[in-house]
């Protein structure tokens, strides 16, 4: 479990976070708001690269003003957004043994744990690959896997499919919908709509530094969200049209319309 409570920070005296009490755990919960609302600040809390003006976060009990970054990454992965600049192996192999390795773990035990890490993500077979010879997918399914294989229970994935083709994005959402199934906790930063209609068990609307919204997906999306910035999904517009009720994907929608 995290549990972030009355966290304040500020940059340079500015107070960007102003006071968040959230507690997060084995789900998928969208971390939401406009630009500037804090929602990165906010995430780099939760493995410990910030720390709190005020309040406190604690990471299955570490209270992370008292453990390193290195020391928290092993509980929280961060993978960062435009993943590429991440990358500065020759091969996929090498990048998502890197992190591994730094553990101290021996050869086989490195290796044993790559390969299954490639496999969550669905890159086996792409060991001996360079890391800038992947899709637009393939690298941020690396970038997971870099971080995934320091086995970290939590994960927060930064816009993980912005400027992803379609097919690409949807391999991404599998390898997130697998994650979940694996039992990991996963924080996803996004302005997609339609991801977090898709993906979402929870969210949290951020404004100003404030939590606005904190609630399951259906309620988020019986909120007023125009007036919040943000955009109904054209999966929900729809199924308002034809007076189908909340829905999660075109099957169920089908599945209504044929009742
Ligand atoms: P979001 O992720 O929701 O776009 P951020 O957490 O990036 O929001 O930013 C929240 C506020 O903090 C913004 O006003 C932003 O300009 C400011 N900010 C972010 N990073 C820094 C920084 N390194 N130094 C100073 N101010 C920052």
């Amino acid at each position: 479990m995290i549990r972030v409570e009355n966290l304040h920070f500020a940059y340079n005296g500015r107070e960007v976070l102003r006071g968040i009490d959230l507690v997060f755990g084995e789900e998928i919960l969208a971390l939401v708001g406009p630009n500037g609302s804090g929602k990165t600040t906010l995430a780099k809390h939760l493995n410990g690269l910030l720390k709190p003006t005020r309040g406190r976060v604690l990471v299955d009990g570490m209270d992370t003003r008292e453990h390193t970054v290195a020391e928290l990454s092993r509980k929280v992965g961060y993978v960062f957004q435009n993943p590429e600049h991440m990358f500065f192996e020759e091969t996929v192999f090498k990048e998502v043994a890197f992190g591994p390795k730094n553990l101290g773990l021996d050869d086989s035990e490195v290796e044993e744990r790559v390969r299954w890490t490639l496999g969550a993500v669905g890159l086996e077979g792409f060991e001996e690959r360079t890391p800038y010879s992947l899709s637009g997918g393939e690298k941020q399914r690396l970038a997971i896997a870099c971080v995934l294989a320091m086995r970290p229970k939590y994960l927060i994935l930064d816009e993980p499919t912005t400027g992803l083709d379609w097919k690409a994005e949807r391999s991404v959402v599998e390898t997130i919908k697998s994650l979940r199934e694996d039992g990991h906790g996963i924080l996803l930063i996004t302005h997609d709509m339609d991801l977090v209609l898709e993906l979402a068990e929870r969210v949290v609307l951020l404004e100003n530094g404030k939590k606005a919204f904190d609630g399951p997906v259906e309620e988020f999306f019986s909120l007023d969200l125009e007036r919040h910035g943000l955009e109904m999904p054209e999966l929900l517009v729809l199924a308002e049209k034809l007076g189908a009720g909340f829905v999660r994907s075109v099957e169920e929608l089908a599945g209504r319309v044929r009742q």
